[in-house]
């Protein structure tokens, strides 16, 4: 029988991916995404998942969760304009702008669909955004969906903003311009240059927003990176998600109640999408409520970082630029990095390799996410077989 138009676009399109070596296999976890996670029967070492503070395991959080389910159940029940608002989401969404330090926040299912209500509830198709063009994925989508006009700057590079908001600005062709930039990057951990960006778009009257899922329980003693900066007041969208640094699931926009307002009454997956899940929500308020207290996980995440970077350096690795935790380790040529990685993991380490085309070609690099979770001991001998793998393929 002859193929359907769907059966002959997998067969061509999937052949492609997998005769590249483009298809990306997935290993189920068969433990908690912890320091020490088990695939296929082997405990690896996992420098891979974004629990930077150790708080998807932590036993509070799962409490939090636990006594939420057995109150509220497992699912809200509705979206959250319709009766899926619980008190639950009300104090979360309290709790983030006070830790945020903003009038308002608004909580999302994901950080996801986050970036792409909150865009399109504001920007349309007379209007225009400039967007760092290593902006993650979701914000390129939430970008697109509003029909905005959309203009890539140079990553991080300040002159090409300030000239590209100039033309945007002159040309007089747009009611409103917003700026879009993540705040940490996360595959060189690297941090966005926000105070250069307040200035030029206090200069062009553009409007600021940051997305800080990378930042956020890291810099600025926990509340993310423009706190760090100073800026809590400057930047009108404060993005950040819930399910990094925080361990849980779900995102959120801090800012004024005016635009919080809005939110609620124009973004698509608030409006049309089930509210957050009870165990979710709780679990969320515990997680900021020790960050809110306590410092100390991030003392731990920053020291370890430092640990493995410096470890990893001795070793002659090329550690890159980065400005947090997050640790790449730039092997350059892309099967010399996915060989380098399988290695790795066949000698009790995971770190994904990462390669063209989500980072420029000749930069592979085997991405390391050191948390709070981490032990000295665990780090070691992760060192070690970096160094063992190291040496066997002449890297090192
Ligand atoms: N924004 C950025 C910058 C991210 O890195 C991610 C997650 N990779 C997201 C948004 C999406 O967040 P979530 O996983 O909560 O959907």
């Amino acid at each position: 029988m002859e193929k359907s138009i769907l059966e002959n676009f997998l067969h061509d399109n999937l052949g492609e991916l997998k005769s590249k070596g483009l298809f990306n296999v997935i290993d189920p976890l068969e433990s908690a995404n912890g320091p020490i996670i088990r695939i296929s029967g082997l405990d690896l070492i996992n420098l891979s998942s974004n629990n930077y503070l150790g708080l998807a395991t932590d036993s509070r959080l799962k409490a939090a969760a636990i006594e939420a389910i057995d109150k509220f159940g497992v699912g809200a029940g509705a979206v959250r304009t319709i009766n899926g608002t619980l008190k639950l989401h009300v104090q979360l969404e309290e709790r983030i702008s006070r830790f945020k330090h903003t009038e308002a926040a608004i909580v999302f299912q994901s950080g996801f669909n986050c970036n792409m209500g909150a865009i399109s509830a504001v920007m349309d198709k007379n209007d225009a955004i400039l967007s760092d063009e290593l902006n993650h994925a979701s914000i390129i989508d939430g970008c697109r969906l509003s029909r905005a006009a959309i203009i890539a700057y140079k990553h991080s590079d300040m002159t090409d903003l300030r000239l590209k908001a100039k033309e945007v600005k002159e040309s007089g062709m747009y009611k409103k311009i917003m700026v879009i930039t993540d705040g940490v990057f996360s595959m060189d951990g690297d941090i966005a240059k926000l105070p250069e960006i307040v200035d030029i778009a206090e200069e062009f009257d553009i409007i600021t927003y940051v997305d800080d899922a990378h930042g956020s329980g890291v810099l600025g003693e926990g509340a993310g990176t423009v706190k760090h900066f100073g800026l809590s007041n400057k930047i009108d969208f404060q993005i950040g998600t819930l399910s990094k640094a925080l361990g849980v699931i779900g995102g959120y926009v801090a800012g004024k109640k005016d635009l919080i307002e809005w939110l609620k009454v124009r973004s698509r997956p608030f409006l049309f999408s089930t509210a957050l899940t009870p165990g979710d929500a709780a679990a969320s308020i515990k997680a900021i409520e020790i960050l809110s207290n306590s410092t100390e996980l991030q003392k731990k995440l920053w020291d370890n970082g430092d640990y493995l970077k410096r470890g990893l350096k001795t070793l002659g690795f090329n550690i890159g630029a980065s400005q947090t935790p997050i640790t790449p380790c730039i092997i350059g040529d892309e099967s010399l990095t996915q060989e380098f990685s399988k290695r790795l993991y066949k000698n009790g380490v995971y770190a994904k390799s990462i390669t063209f085309p989500t980072v420029p070609k000749g930069t592979g690099r085997v991405r390391n996410m050191p948390t709070a979770a981490h032990t000295k001991e665990m780090l070691d001998k992760a060192l070690s077989i970096y160094e063992q793998i190291g040496k066997e393929m002449n890297l090192i």
